[in-house]
């Protein structure tokens, strides 16, 4: 596949586009008690003070989450979406920039908002469902499941899109890792600011409406 030149922006889903952290919604579903261990699980990756492969495939051991129940999180990240990401996003693409959207998360959850976002692109971790719609594992080749999957994501994404400029947006330390292969590191802190993050950004906002005058 050939792409004609395009300015790339990769945006993180996560507390970046949706308020919502997806596996910690998902882990509510198993109760407050598993909620809280998974929750401080992705808060500790996020934070940079432990590797994200380290907690990936356990959460989801400890979830095992469900078709419907991954769906439904689908529609949460719609219910909870950042206030200005549709406006900002149709800005960005009538300004020539490309949207991809760059999580950890799972795919079929980030689907939706993905389409109400106009995003033609996810690249996130997709779960298997057996033919029954229960867990059956998820994709572990899938660069995002580990650290410093971000940048080699990215890397790969500009050469298909042949980006002339890139842009990355996202709060956590795994977006952050993506600061060396993009021309514009963007830090976000409406739902979750985290100091390493604000500190390493070339910008920090609290509003996606920011990116459309930060990129002009
Ligand atoms: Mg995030």
């Amino acid at each position: 596949m050939v792409n004609p030149p395009a300015k790339l922006i990769c945006l993180d889903c996560d507390s970046t586009l949706s308020a919502i952290e997806g596996v910690d919604e998902l882990a509510r579903l198993r109760g407050p008690a598993v909620l809280a261990q998974v929750a401080a699980m992705t808060n500790d990756a996020m934070d940079g003070k432990i590797p994200l492969e380290q907690v990936f495939a356990r959460r989801l051991e400890i979830i095992r989450p469900g078709r419907a129940e991954t769906e439904a999180v689908g529609q949460l990240y719609i219910k909870d979406i950042e206030p200005t990401a549709r406006a900002t996003v149709a800005a960005l693409k009538a300004a020539g920039w490309t949207p991809v959207i760059v999580s950890a998360g799972y795919t079929q959850a980030i689907e939706p908002l993905a389409k109400l976002l106009g995003i033609a692109r996810i690249e996130a971790v997709r779960l298997n469902f057996d033919a029954k719609g229960n867990y059956a594992g998820f994709d572990t080749a899938h660069p995002a499941t580990r650290k410093g999957g971000k940048p080699e994501i990215v890397r790969a994404l500009k050469r298909e899109f042949q980006a002339t400029r890139s842009v990355a947006v996202g709060d956590g330390v795994s977006d952050l890792e993506t600061k060396g292969e993009v021309d514009l590191f963007v830090g976000f802190g409406r739902y979750a600011e985290r100091a390493k993050v604000k500190a390493g950004a070339h910008a920090f906002i609290h509003s996606l409406a920011e990116l459309i005058s930060l990129l002009k």
